[in-house]
């Protein structure tokens, strides 16, 4: 059985790559019975969830780049 501290690190490896079944397994028998990684799960998800959110950020084009850089100056010149 993992211990919290190593149950953090299986989360979140768990979000990057799919975990083989013997560490599945004793990732998902340990959350059965403790609260505090459930929650921390619980939290790790909805981070990722919100950064996958907005990964279009990553990936605008220069164009629209500069398009934004170019409207930040002109509000702060203002
Ligand atoms: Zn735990």
């Amino acid at each position: 059985m993992p211990s919290c501290k190593e149950m953090t690190r299986l989360l979140s490896d768990s979000l990057e790559t799919p975990l083989p079944w013997p560490k599945r397994s004793v990732m998902h028998l340990h959350l059965l019975i403790c609260g505090t990684c459930r929650r921390y799960r619980r939290h790790l998800l909805f981070m990722h969830k919100v950064l996958a959110g907005h990964n279009h950020l990553m990936f605008l084009s220069d164009t629209a780049k500069q398009r934004i850089k170019d409207s930040l100056a002109k509000k702060t010149e203002d």
